[in-house]
Order: C-alpha cells, then structure tokens, then sequence
C-alpha cells in the first residue's frame, strides 16, 4: 500500500475516534434529563448559581440577608421583588406568606433529620426512611433555602390551592420560577412543590415560564 495511502486512512480513522470521543462529552454535558451535570457556580451571576443534588452550597456564595416582617431571612437583593410579587397577588385577592425563606446548613440539618425520624417512627428502616426523605427534602448543604434565594410561598388563610395557580402563571413577570414542576422530577432530582419558588431575574424567568423549562435545562441550554 502506499504510504499516503496509509496516512490518509490513518487519518480517517484519528478523526473518527476524535468525533466519538466528542460526541460522548457533548451528549454528557448538554443532556438536561442527566441531573449529575456540575456547575461552578464561583463564575456564576449571582442570581444564577445552582443548587441540586449535585451541587453544594458553598458559604463564598451567600448572598446579603435581611429579615422580612415575620421574621424569615432572604437575600437582600430578592427583598424588594419578593414585596413587588406579593403586592401583585394580594392585588389579585390573595393572602401570601413567606413560609421558608434562607435557611442555614444547621436548619436545613434539622429539618432532615426530622423527615428521617418521621419515616422511622411509620416503621421504616433508616436507609428507607433516608431515601423517602431525599425525594422531598434536600441533604444539608444542598438545599436552595441557603442561598437566601428561594422562597416558600403560602396562603396565610388556610388554603394555598388558588395561589399556587395564581403564582405558576404570574411568579415569571417578578423574575420567580416555580423551581420544581411537575412532570420535571427526573431533572430536578425533587418531587413537584408548587409553593416553592426561586429568584433567577427577570430575562431568566420569562425564558424559563414560557419554554416550560427548570434552572437546570436554561443553564443547559
Ligand atoms: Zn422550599
């Protein structure tokens, strides 16, 4: 065979092998059903960073907190849009209440614990009782709530049904998301909670309501 024959097939076969190794990190890294993807939140817009399963809240991410009238905690640059969102819905005739705003790794730890001991005292094992609980509760470390950026969002009379429709639809226009839609568990490694809600800025929210998409699909895409 001749070399240049040769060569070129060498070179076929380098580019072929080049190719898959691509498309196997591309497909790794750009898949939104794969929850495993890391972030690094330290290049991150503040208002941006990700917090799941796979990604840690770090204290250099902390935001400013204030204290809110009922004595929650949310980060300073929320404030005023969380006040702008709730003018909207009490306009609207609702009641809301920020139920759960910053919690703090210690608060988050407690929280599940208890879940845990919840599930033991129905009977559960303590690794059954762990699992159950990672479904609705974040481990300490990575819960939203310690980046001062989520919010839950309750009726203060009672039932909350109304203002959950209410928030799905009109959250977006004050820069919230629902963090956590149903039909999306795969991807947010969370069941659907139609109270909690997440400051990503105005552009980001309008992006992520009218594409029906979670924080980790826009980061994605
Ligand atoms: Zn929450």
């Amino acid at each position: 065979m001749k070399y240049y024959v040769r060569a070129l097939i060498c070179i076929a076969v380098l580019l072929g092998v080049v190719c898959t190794v691509k498309d196997y990190y591309d497909t790794k890294t750009v898949n939104p059903n794969d929850i495993g993807f890391e972030i690094n939140n330290n290049v991150q817009p503040w208002n941006l960073i990700l917090i799941n399963k796979t990604n840690e809240m770090t204290d250099n991410l902390l935001p400013e907190l204030v204290t809110t009238e009922n004595g929650e905690k949310i980060a300073r640059n929320v404030s005023l849009h969380l006040e702008e969102l709730f003018r909207a819905a009490e306009e609207a005739g609702f009641s809301p209440e920020l139920t759960s705003g910053y919690r703090s790794r210690n608060q988050q730890e407690d929280i599940f614990d208890d879940r845990i001991n919840e599930y033991r005292e129905l009977g559960y094992s303590k690794k059954e009782a762990t699992s159950l609980t990672n479904n609705y509760a974040a481990r300490p470390g990575y819960s939203e709530h310690e980046t001062g950026l989520a919010a839950d969002i309750n009726s203060s009379d009672g039932d909350s049904r109304k203002l959950y429709e209410w928030l799905k639809d009109n959250a977006y226009r004050y820069g919230f998301i629902l963090r956590y839609p149903k039909g999306k568990e795969d991807i947010t490694g969370i069941e659907y909670e139609p109270w909690h809600y997440r400051y990503v800025g105005t552009e980001a929210a309008e992006y992520i309501y009218h594409n029906n998409m979670t924080l980790e699909e826009y980061l994605l895409k």
